[in-house]
């Protein structure tokens, strides 16, 4: 029998495995996916066992301390995909295996720091002080209680010194578990029948009030036929647990314990509904799609391009009731749960009981209980955003990822870098299970590679037109086909020559009059990612580009000048148009609330309602702005990128879009793709009932192929102008990149830092035999300082750019306290 495991440290930046002995007391509980608790230096740190070995690698191995969890937290699938997630992605296993350890019972160490001396002598170092006086005010403090107070300041440098000479004093802790199962004790009847009258049995002296007490719950306990919280014995009876005790220790009373759920669902009542008669397009992908689902030997991905409305979800329900019906579980990704509600419901009401919901609102009590219950297969159905994809179903037979075009998808901001729809094709061929993704808009990368490896693409062509007033209850009959809305492309350059300055079109007033006027409603969109970064000429489009690469310039604020992001050339704001000379040249500024303003001088009756970050700040805002413009309490829905993901609004007949140039001049080669796909999303806002609806799309670049594209709803020629252009250009799907970040809360640092690798990775492309690999940058990133740190980054493009980076590690230079980051496949260039 094999004594000892192989363990994953969870220490994020760590790499590689480590052995360890099982002791005796724990031979047999410990198997791989257990997660333990073991010495490491001098800490005792987190860990999961990956795997268990006769032999160990080293010949001095020390002992694992403690189980975490009896059972095993990480499935055999689990670790596979991990493993392989590590690879994919340039990211550590411990980093992956972290992201299934669910929320709570991981724990990284840490250290807790106790001031030893009263006073502070004179000879330490500034920052030295800065940390003894922290300690002198507030008393011993853990590692990550010191980072908050001290943001910024590398004191960790400090603590030997301090050490040392006495100071301080310094050990490492490892904190509890934050969540437990929630445990209820439970009473249950075993007195014999004749417990009244039998003389043997005292339960407490005659005449005193414990007697009643203690009589009335054995009267109550009697009636029950299952144990019950012994809350509900105490309100019965009036006793107390000393006396709930007694009656336990005379044998005429069970206690024991149950574990209960925090559920949070507890207080959603769903209506069960029926499956509908498909229609014949439905009819016809479901037969495309039955032979790739639970053929464990094809887990191939599908593709199902459909716009909202057209009867995706209705295909997700089939297929998942199919997969249900073999014994195995499903997941099913949604971009972002609070926007989705409707989907959401949709799946509680067709599979009552069944569903579990893994999103970031959830109390980490909730959620520990939810992963419990996927665990021992309660809840065969999990619906979630980008984590949910690593729940713990024992046999997860189908993934479909919704909206997969959605940038939620990818993990970009912290590690481990990932895409949850490549990482669910990974989990479908471990697992042998099928996979759907769906979209309205699918990336072009995205159909690149379903072409390529000649992978099944579904359509829904048409909508499926629902009952305006009655959307959820239509019978096969009335599911006729809506059309498309019309969109009409406004050039705001003729608006500005023939003298309206306003943000508003003429044709755009006259279809909100109207709108007003038949008691309809509208939705005004505004782009404001990267709003004010942009420069152009009001006047005749011009856009400010770089003269060396072509790409455009960002307005920098802080530096007032214009930067290119691709080599780093700056200039001064210019005062003219170097294209019509007229000095109408600035960068776009207009947030919602100057809109809200501009539509209330033309409509002053208007009600207008405004769905933004402000506004949507707090926990519920979405759902009650959702609530308040469905049930028509407002005219007019003014919003950001929110309102582009799947909302179902009948009575919405009109769909603005104040500028549709905004994302399409950001220095990012998906420009061009995400406005073409934010665009369609949000015309598909309007006339998703029988009246019809209508799109007015503002723009200073009518000629541009994105937005003419969207206008016809001609997909198919988008991607192939799009493709065409990433060929010449070079960019993905005909290259990968791989971005690098430098971060540090030295300006100059990091600056040096990220010039000295981009030399050291220009001579090494010089030198060795790379095909097709070229540099972007070095160069400030687009949001230079964020939280006091100043990040700078390179752009390493190639077929694989992590092969010279296995050849020339960037090591050798790097000066404390810089932080580097591998991104690769990033989805944000900016
Ligand atoms: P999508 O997921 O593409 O947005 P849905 O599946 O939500 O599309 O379908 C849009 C609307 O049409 C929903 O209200 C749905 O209940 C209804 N619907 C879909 N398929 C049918 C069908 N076969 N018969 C009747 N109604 C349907
Ligand atoms: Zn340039």
């Amino acid at each position: 029998m094999a004594s000892f495991a192989r363990v994953s440290v969870n220490i994020p930046q760590l790499t590689g495995l480590f052995d360890y002995e099982v002791p005796g007391e724990l031979a047999g509980q410990i198997k791989p996916g257990t997660l333990v608790n073991m010495p490491f230096g001098r800490q005792t740190v987190q860990g999961v066992v990956v795997s268990l070995v006769d032999e160990p690698a080293v010949p001095d191995t020390k002992l694992i301390e403690t189980l975490v969890d009896s059972e095993p937290v990480l499935t055999d699938y689990q670790l596979k995909l991990a493993a392989r997630m590590a690879e994919d992605n340039m990211a550590t296993l411990s980093q992956c295996l972290d992201l299934m350890v669910p929320p709570g019972l991981s724990q990284h160490a840490d250290i807790l720091i106790q001031p030893a001396a009263a006073e502070i002598p004179a000879d330490v170092t500034p920052t030295q002080n800065r940390l003894l006086d922290l300690l002198n005010r507030r008393g011993a403090l853990r590692g990550r209680q010191v980072d908050a107070a001290l943001p910024r300041v590398n004191w960790r440098e400090s603590l030997p010194g301090l050490v040392k000479r006495g100071l301080i004093s310094s050990c490492s802790i490892l904190p509890p578990p934050a969540v437990r199962p929630k445990i209820v004790r439970t009473a249950h009847f075993s007195a014999p029948d004749n417990w009244r009258e039998n003389q043997e049995i005292k339960i407490g002296r005659a005449g005193t009030p414990a007697l009643e007490r203690r009589r009335a719950a054995l009267e109550f306990l009697e009636e029950q036929a299952l144990p019950v919280n012994v809350g509900w014995v105490y309100a019965a009876s009036g006793t107390s647990s000393s006396d709930l005790n007694r009656l336990a220790e005379l044998e005429l009373i069970h206690l024991g314990e149950t574990e209960i759920w925090r559920d949070p669902l507890e207080n959603l009542k769903p209506v069960l509904t029926q499956p509908p008669v498909f229609t014949s397009d439905q009819a016809s992908v479901w037969q495309q799609l039955v032979p790739q689902l639970n053929n464990p030997r094809q887990c191939k991905p599908n593709l199902l391009v459909g716009v909202t409305g057209s009867g995706k979800t209705e295909i997700y329900l089939r297929a998942a009731a199919e997969t249900l019906a073999l014994g195995r579980g499903v997941i099913i990704l949604v971009p972002e749960i609070s926007l989705t509600p409707q989907t959401v419901k949709r799946f509680f009401a067709r599979f009552p009981g069944k569903v579990g919901l893994v999103h970031s609102k959830l109390s980490a009590g909730e959620r520990y209980d939810t992963w419990r219950r996927i665990r021992s297969g309660q809840l065969p159905i999990v619906i979630g955003a980008r984590s949910a994809l690593f729940s713990p179903l024992p046999d997860p037979g189908l993934i479909v990822i919704d909206e997969a075009h959605d940038p939620s998808y990818r993990q970009e901001d912290t590690q481990p870098h990932y895409d949850a729809v490549h990482t669910a094709g990974s989990l479908s061929r471990i697992t042998g299970g099928g996979l759907i993704l769906g979209s309205a808009t699918p990336g072009v990368e995205t159909l690149y590679r379903f072409e390529r490896n000649r992978w099944n693409v579904a359509h829904l062509p048409n909508r499926v037109l629902s009952h305006a007033d009655q959307p959820d209850r239509i019978t096969p009959a009335q599911a006729v086909f809506g059309e498309l809305p019309a969109v009409e492309v406004v050039d705001m350059r003729r608006e500005l020559s023939d003298g309206n300055r306003s943000a508003i079109s003429r044709a755009l007033h006259n279809e909100l009059a109207g709108v007003l006027q038949r008691g309809e409603q509208a939705i005004l969109f505004l782009n404001r990612r990267g709003s004010a970064s942009y420069v152009f000429c009001r006047d005749c489009g011009y856009v400010m580009r770089c003269p060396r690469c072509d790409t455009q310039l960002t307005y920098h604020a802080d530096e007032s000048a214009l930067i290119c992001h691709t080599c780093n050339y700056r200039r001064a704001m210019p005062q003219k148009c170097p294209s019509c000379g007229k000095t109408n040249i600035r960068q776009f500024g207009m947030g919602t609330q100057s809109l809200e303003s501009a539509v209330l001088k033309e409509f002053p009756a208007a009600r207008v309602l405004r769905w933004d970050a402000d506004t949507a700040r707090y926990k519920g805002a979405h759902d009650l702005i959702l609530d308040h413009f469905t049930q028509h309490r407002a005219d007019v829905l003014i919003g950001t990128q929110m309102l582009a993901k799947g909302l179902d609004l009948p009575m919405v007949t009109l769909v603005g879009v104040v500028l549709a140039d905004v994302s399409l001049n950001l220095p990012d080669f998906r420009a061009a793709e995400r406005t073409y796909q934010l665009l369609t999303q949000v015309a598909g806002r309007a006339g998703r009932s029988n009246r019809g609806g209508r799109v007015i799309l503002q723009t200073f670049q009518p000629d541009h192929y994105a937005i003419k594209a969207a206008a016809t709803y001609d997909a198919e020629g988008f991607y192939r102008e799009e493709l065409a252009w990433r060929q010449r250009a070079g960019y993905p799907p005909y290259s990968r990149l791989l971005k690098i970040e430098f971060r540090h809360t030295d300006a100059l640092a990091v600056h040096k830092a990220a010039i000295a690798a981009g030399e050291q990775l220009v001579s090494a492309i010089a030198a060795g035999a790379y095909r097709n690999t070229s540099l972007i940058g070095p160069v400030p990133c687009f949001y230079q300082k964020r939280a006091g740190v100043y990040r700078w980054q390179i752009i390493i493009r190639a077929p694989d750019p992590r092969l010279i980076l296995e050849e020339h590690p960037l090591t050798s230079w790097q000066p404390a306290g810089l932080k580097v980051d591998f991104n690769l496949d990033p989805i944000n260039l900016l």
